[in-house]
């Protein structure tokens, strides 16, 4: 039963915004109240589709003085329940403010609202020489607003960072309905706290982000892409050494399984570049200048690799083309585990120079945890960060599964607290990973966290029970 709504909050809503405003229909609900983690139970009591920050800051200051809980929501490709409503939640979609601004060429910035989807700004983008450079599998359907408040990094993070770094202003609605204008686009500002940053990668819990100027760069000129086969664990970090001092620019250094692979394969119909099977295979991007001399260093570079027996087998793209197909493999895992079943999923991460060892630590606690269940580890080896799935085999009852995973976690995060790692990386905390928390954040910092959250959302009403509970 879904929860009702105060008659006379529905009445000021009925008079005061367009009549699609609010849609409380049942398929409305349980499509925008959840996001692609699936696994919680969702309970939203309305969906609000606002066209402007004015919309938005009036609807905040009336859910504020009915003391109304709201859940913001962009693409919902979050994988951390960060999006989900289970608590008979209003959910406010920023669909609808999808505007993008002219790219201003001079200033590299582009003024966009929080609504807009990530690949679509990637090509408005583009049409003027330009790029904004967070980039990943579900930039299709994610927003700009979800992307900052998660900090999103994805596939290129080794070169560019994340989207932390690019963001020049923010306009953001806080959840009394006031409007804060952090959007001055300065590349340079040493006026004290820099409180943009305090909305990004915050989940939703401070504000609503509504606006972004975002900081643009120069694609690179020429990309080369590598896919290369190697026999084990020690021979990707060799490789990761070789590519460190490569005669290029390193982009990307992204890593799957032999059990990736083959998922990928039988799912999605791919086929692997290679004829050699490996324990693991790399997919290398690089930024290289278009010269015979640059190309000549490239082959040697590559020769070494097969003498020294870095790499069992190894192929360059010879066209964008191919290149795409290399990507499409190791952008193909996430979406071939969707369609797998059902997927325990963690996103952790350590320091580069750990992540060896870490892993060494990880295959004995898997091996001896996960007995007789299939485990799929990919990630961004270049950032330290992995992503490790466990499938739910097809005999296994589901809340028997995710009571052992969630066993197997305590240890995992155990592991990565040993290596002063994170337990999200990227996917961020949301609901599912509230409880552990702790194994990456020390109490004062939570402390912290609290305090902030108190000060700017002293009702609890922005996104509640997100990240932290309050005190
Ligand atoms: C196949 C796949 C691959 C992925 N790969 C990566 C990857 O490589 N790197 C990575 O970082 N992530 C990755 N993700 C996770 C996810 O796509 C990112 O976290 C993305 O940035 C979320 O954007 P979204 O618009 O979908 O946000 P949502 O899922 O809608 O929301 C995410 C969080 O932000 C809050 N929020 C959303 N919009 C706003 C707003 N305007 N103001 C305030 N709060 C808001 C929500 O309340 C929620 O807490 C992947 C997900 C999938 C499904």
């Amino acid at each position: 039963m879904r929860k009702t709504l105060p008659a006379d909050f529905l009445s000021l809503i009925e008079k005061n915004f367009p009549k699609d405003f609010l849609q409380r229909s049942e398929a409305t609900c349980a499509q925008y109240g959840d996001d692609w983690s699936k696994t919680l139970t969702i309970d939203a009591a309305a969906i609000a589709f606002p066209r402007s920050t004015q919309e938005v800051s009036k609807l905040l200051a009336l859910t504020y003085e009915f003391n109304l809980a709201v859940v913001p929501s962009g693409g919902r490709t979050g994988l951390a329940g960060g999006a989900s409503a289970t608590n008979g939640e209003i959910v406010l979609s920023l669909e609808r403010m999808n505007k993008m601004g002219e790219v201003d060429v001079l200033g590299q910035s582009l003024h966009v609202e929080a609504g807009a989807i990530t690949e679509l700004v990637h090509q408005h983008c583009e049409a003027a020489g330009l790029l904004w450079p967070i980039d990943f599998a579900a930039k299709g359907s994610s927003h700009i607003g979800g992307n900052l408040s998660t900090n999103a990094g994805g596939v290129k993070v080794i070169h560019y960072g994340m989207s932390r770094n690019w963001v020049l202003g923010l306009e953001v609605v806080l959840p009394n309905g006031e409007i804060l204008s952090l959007d001055s686009a300065l590349e340079k500002n040493n006026t004290g706290l820099d409180l943009r940053q305090l909305f990004v990668g915050t989940e939703g819990t401070l504000g609503i982000i509504t606006a972004a100027i975002l900081k643009l760069t120069r694609p690179p000129e020429s990309l080369q892409s590598f896919f290369f086969a190697v026999k084990d664990t020690a021979s990707v970090f060799q490789l990761f050494l070789e590519a460190r001092k490569g005669p290029f620019k390193l982009m990307a250094f992204e890593c799957l399984s032999e059990a990736c692979l083959k998922l990928v394969e039988t799912k999605m119909s791919l086929l692997s570049p290679l004829q050699t099977r490996g324990g693991a295979y790399v997919l290398l991007e690089a930024e290289v200048a278009p010269s015979d001399a640059v190309r000549e260093a490239q082959e040697k570079w590559l020769e070494q690799l097969f003498t020294k027996e870095i790499v069992l087998d190894g192929t360059m793209s010879q066209s964008p083309r191919e290149a795409r197909n290399y990507w499409a493999i190791r952008e193909g895992v996430p979406e071939a585990l969707f369609m797998a079943g059902y997927v325990h999923k963690n996103d952790i991460s350590v320091s580069v120079s750990k992540l060896e060892g870490f892993i060494t630590e990880l295959d004995t606690l898997f091996a001896a945890e996960y007995k007789g269940i299939e485990t799929y580890t990919f990630g961004h080896i270049g950032d330290g960060n992995l992503h490790l799935n466990a499938l739910r085999p097809d005999h296994a009852n589901l809340e028997s599964f995710q009571k052992h995973c969630h066993t197997v976690d305590e240890k995992l995060f155990q592991l990565v607290k040993k290596y002063s790692g994170s337990i999200s990386a990227e996917h961020g905390i949301g609901l599912l990973k509230k409880d552990f928390l702790h194994f990456s954040r020390s109490e004062r910092e939570i402390e912290i966290f609290r305090g902030i959250k108190k000060l700017l959302d002293p009702k609890n009403l922005l996104n509640p029970g997100k990240i932290i509970d309050p005190l």
